[in-house]
């Protein structure tokens, strides 16, 4: 297998000290001992739980082929035998070693942030540009102050692609990561109600959004949504922040890739789309109305790194859900089978309406009842209350048959659902439960969507087990 780094390089790049006899390189980076493979370097990276000194030993078991530990720790780590990088702190020596990545680095860069879609629209980006040339991208949610630096320093050198997403629950909390990220496209997906908690409204969310204009390398290129209320923020922002191409995407006619016609189906969409002037038809594998906005938003991206698009447009075909966001199961039921499909990931308004919209695509008219399951949303202060009430609306114009809500935001939603509308309200998951299990039969679709932490994945499991 080919060196990801050089022990000499590492240290070079670290500012670290040696010791023992170090192997001439490594084959990649791990900070979690459960998944480390046999020749990675393991970084004992302090989190709020866990220090990753403590797993020293664990990580030489599993096969490290050196350690990345604090020079204060090293008493700690007695008589371990193993080679090591002594460095003054280790989060802080593996973000120099992400600089020095990109610097190294002739790949085209382009960074994803947004209040949802960042990772299913980096997921379709690994897709997509598979098919052009190799791709290195974020590992599940990997966008925040470990998780970028990490996913730098894990770029190879002959990555002809990177593609990041940046995360974000504070202002000031992009800027430092976009700007070793330095991408050449910085792409917006979306701003919406979602980790309200220390914003006051979503002008606040999206300015701090806009913090990714600050790291474009010159002459890079801002990509935004033209059908979200800020955009227009947005475009100041870039244009504030010195960038001086700034493209769009969207269903709004002024978008550089614009949506020109669009037949949504239960398991994929069939689009037309003007790509800077060209148009294309394109058979997407995974469904819903979000998906093909963020498929709008990596054909832009693509379209700007110079990928070649008949590739590119090609794969889409190929595009799944990602896990717990839209997954599909068909499971046995008395009398036939049912569909289950599985939102269980997290929630906010916007996707929780999305994946409502996906219910109802997925349920063409007549064809079998379309049962919401959906719980809580959190983090969204003091407006959480008329944003779950919010959501009455969207189920009733999707023609959904039957709500079943549990956990303690969601009072609200049944507080607000038209008196003759099937609703069933319980407080918590497991009282829940029992009561969807009574219902299900064939031919019925079922979507469950509720914010991480809720206890809603349970339902998704008990479904797995049981049928
Ligand atoms: P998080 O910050 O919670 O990790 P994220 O921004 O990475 O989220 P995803 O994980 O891609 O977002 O998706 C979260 C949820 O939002 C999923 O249910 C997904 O189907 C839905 N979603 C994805 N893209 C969009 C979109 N453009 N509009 C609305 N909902 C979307």
């Amino acid at each position: 297998m080919s060196l990801l780094w050089t022990s000499e390089a590492m240290i070079e790049a670290m500012n670290g000290r040696p010791v023992g006899k170090l192997p001439e390189g490594i084959t990649g980076i791990s900070i979690d001992t459960r998944t480390l493979r046999q020749g990675e370097a393991f970084f004992a990276i302090k989190g709020d739980a866990l220090d990753g000194h403590d797993y020293a030993t664990a990580a030489v078991a599993a096969g490290a082929a050196l350690l990345v530990v604090a020079e204060a720790k090293l008493p700690a780590l007695g008589k371990l035998k193993a080679p090591m990088i002594v460095v003054d702190d280790v989060l802080a020596a593996m973000t120099r070693l992400g600089i020095a990545s990109r610097e190294r680095s002739h790949a085209q860069i382009i960074a994803v942030t947004g209040s949802v879609g960042k990772t299913t629209t980096k997921e379709a980006l690994r897709h997509v540009l598979s098919e052009v040339g190799k791709v290195h991208a974020s590992v599940a949610s990997f966008n925040n102050h470990w998780g970028v630096p990490l996913t730098l320093a894990r770029m190879p050198a002959d990555a002809d692609y990177g593609v990041f997403e940046i995360g974000m629950n504070h202002a000031d909390e992009i800027r430092p990561l976009v700007k070793m990220v330095r991408p050449h496209v910085a792409l917006i997906t979306l701003i919406a109600p979602a980790h309200l908690g220390h914003f006051k409204n979503l002008q606040e969310i999206a300015t701090a959004k806009g913090e990714i204009f600050e790291g474009l390398v010159p002459g890079g290129y801002a990509l935004l949504n033209r059908d979200d209320k800020h955009f227009k923020l947005l475009e100041t922002l870039a244009r504030e922040a010195g960038v001086e191409h700034i493209k769009s995407f969207g269903e709004n006619a002024r978008a550089d890739y614009r949506l020109t016609k669009l037949k949504l189906h239960g398991e994929c969409s069939c689009m037309t789309a003007r790509l800077a002037g060209e148009e294309v038809v394109a058979k997407i594998g995974a469904p819903g109305r979000h998906i093909v906005q963020n498929v709008l938003a990596v054909l832009g991206a693509a379209h700007l790194t110079g990928a070649d698009m008949a590739k590119v447009t090609l794969a889409l075909a190929s595009l799944r859900p990602e896990s717990g966001r839209g997954a599909r199961h068909t499971l046995e039921v008395a009398k036939g089978t049912f569909t289950m499909i599985d939102e269980s990931y997290n929630a906010n308004p916007a996707s929780m309406r999305a994946a409502i919209e996906l219910l109802a695509a997925a349920t063409p008219a007549g064809k079998g009842r379309r049962i919401a399951v959906l719980g809580d949303m959190l983090e969204l202060g003091k407006q959480a209350p008329k944003l779950h009430a919010e959501l009455s609306s969207v189920i009733v114009a999707n023609h959904i048959n039957m709500v079943f809500l549990g956990g303690p935001e969601m009072a609200a939603l049944k507080a607000a659902m038209p008196v003759e509308f099937h609703a069933e309200y319980r407080q918590s998951v497991e009282e829940l439960q029992p009561q969807l299990l009574n219902t299900i039969r064939a031919g019925d679709v079922i979507m469950i969507k509720s914010s991480k932490g809720t206890g809603f994945s349970q339902i998704v499991k008990t479904l797995l087990q049981k049928y």
